[in-house]
């Protein structure tokens, strides 16, 4: 697979859209336009970050990932819950009774991405303190996050930090333990992650920083959540002692968790779509000074927000400082994980100019001269009514060859009583369609047909249904 390349687990559900353009107000990178009624993704600007989801109000936008049944598709399976799933749970005093209902659901062993994260941060605070010249550095572990760099601010690559994802570290640990503990080859063992978000079913199948991903499958949190409810036992006679993870990998889960790990306090931990943008505004323009580390998380509240859990994301926030408020610092060192053959990037990753106009600088240049002479002739209201989520957006849409100016109803209702004028000119102001010359006949049809044409790209059929110029 291209290394490059992006899947996408954000999809429309076409017959619930009803074309209302309630999402192409939302989307972070304009990634939606709607057409004929229906909205459409943009694959190569969609950066999975969920927020259309949240929008719909008609549920016409899902994510697509794994049924739990893939368990099924192997001889021996290990879950790989994210730190979020814990926060789900009301009056959950132990990650234990989540881990052994895991068990008793059909996973043969539980790896914890949150001990993995606490490896992460290990290797982070030694990175950062080895290149501390080159900060501040951007936490690589939000795909959403990585992909918005990589289309739109480029000059911010290299300040992400060139380590893998907790959940990928934890993938690579539990499958080399799991291959060590049955004799199993690697492809008879399922390595099965519990995701809070879409970008990270996204990840797993065209991941970041390395070739190929450790992870086979990804559930999400919302549909585990309700199967370990009738499995969870609270009584600690019952429970095998499974987690190993401390206060910094648990704390993850959540907005500033990933920080914490740092010990340090020269970092800015932003949440939000809309708050990330501004933070990588300025940190483009380089306005953020003395920081060490910046960590972003596309979804509100951290990976807690994502649009793959059930319990809301400030609620589940608090419960998990509840959660881990008498645990150790962390439980995991990397000296102690031979299994972890490198936990930096193997690859670099790269700038994807999926925004950029023309093929060239020139070409470019004349092409944004375009885009803001077409601009200048909307009316700026950004109403969305043609389907784009801004007036500069449309003429974007129309110098690439996506879309025409009639598509604004401003920009059409005029062409259209233009027309209106020169056929009245034409006719009625000349006695009627017989004492016009041939050129003059000629011309009243043209007419006819382009407004017949703008009548029907409005919606409005022609009386024979075909055009007809009569
Ligand atoms: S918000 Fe978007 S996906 Fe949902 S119904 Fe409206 S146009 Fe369709
Ligand atoms: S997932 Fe995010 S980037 Fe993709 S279409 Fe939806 S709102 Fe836009």
């Amino acid at each position: 697979m291209d290394k490059n390349k992006f899947m996408r687990s954000v999809r429309l559900k076409e017959s619930a859209c009803q074309g209302c353009i309630n999402c192409i107000k939302h989307c972070p990178t304009q990634a939606i336009r709607v057409h004929n009624g229906k909205a459409h993704i943009i694959d190569k600007f969609c950066i999975d970050c969920g927020r259309c989801i949240q929008s719909c109000p008609h549920h016409a936008k899902i994510a697509v990932y794994d049924p739990l049944s893939v368990i099924n598709n192997f001889k021996y399976t290990v879950a790989l819950p994210a730190p979020s799933l814990y926060a789900q749970y009301n009056n959950l005093t132990n990650v234990d009774i989540v881990l052994n209902a895991l068990l008793r659901l059909g996973f043969d062993d539980v790896y914890e991405v949150s001990a993995a994260a606490e490896l992460v941060s290990e290797a982070s605070r030694e990175y950062i303190k080895e290149h501390r010249d080159e900060a501040p550095f951007i936490s690589s572990a939000c795909p959403s996050v990585i992909r918005l760099i990589r289309v739109k601010f480029p000059s911010l690559i290299s300040r992400l930090l060139p380590i893998k994802a907790p959940v990928e570290v934890a993938a690579e640990i539990a499958r080399a333990r799991a291959m060590e503990k049955t004799g199993l080859k690697p492809e008879e063992i399922g390595i099965i992650f519990i995701s809070p978000c879409p970008s990270k079913v996204s990840y797993a199948k065209s991941p970041l920083g390395i070739e190929k991903s450790s992870i086979d499958n990804v559930v999400a949190i919302k549909d585990i959540y309700p199967l370990l409810l009738p499995h969870m036992r609270h009584d600690e006679s019952q429970l095998s002692h499974l987690s190993h993870s401390g206060r910094i990998g648990i704390g993850w889960s959540s907005a500033g968790g990933e920080s914490a790990g740092l010990f340090s306090d020269n970092y800015l931990a932003a949440d939000g779509i809309v708050n990330i943008l501004r933070v990588l505004e300025e940190l483009e323009d380089e306005k953020l000074h003395g920081l060490i580390f910046v960590e972003l998380n596309a979804c509100d509240g951290g990976c807690v927000g994502g649009t793959l859990t059930v319990e809301n994301a400030y609620i589940a926030a608090t419960k998990t400082k509840r959660l881990v408020k008498y645990q150790p610092v962390s439980k995991n060192h990397l000296a102690d994980n031979p299994e972890l053959k490198n936990v930096y990037w193997a690859d670099d990753v790269e700038y994807e100019p999926v925004f950029r106009l023309g093929s060239t600088f020139k070409e470019s240049l004349k092409m944004m001269n375009d885009v803001e002479s077409l601009t200048a002739r909307f009316p700026g209201l950004d109403c969305g009514s043609c389907g784009a989520p801004t007036c500069q957006t449309l003429a974007e849409d129309i110098v690439r060859g996506d879309a025409t100016p009639n598509d604004c109803i401003y920009v059409l209702r005029a062409n259209i009583a233009d027309l209106s004028r020169k056929i009245e000119d034409l006719t009625v102001n000349r006695k009627g369609k017989d004492s016009l010359t041939e050129e003059e006949s000629q011309l009243l049809d043209s007419y006819i047909r382009t407004l017949t044409a703008d009548l029907a790209s409005f919606g409005v059929p022609s009386r024979s249904g075909k055009g007809d110029t009569e």
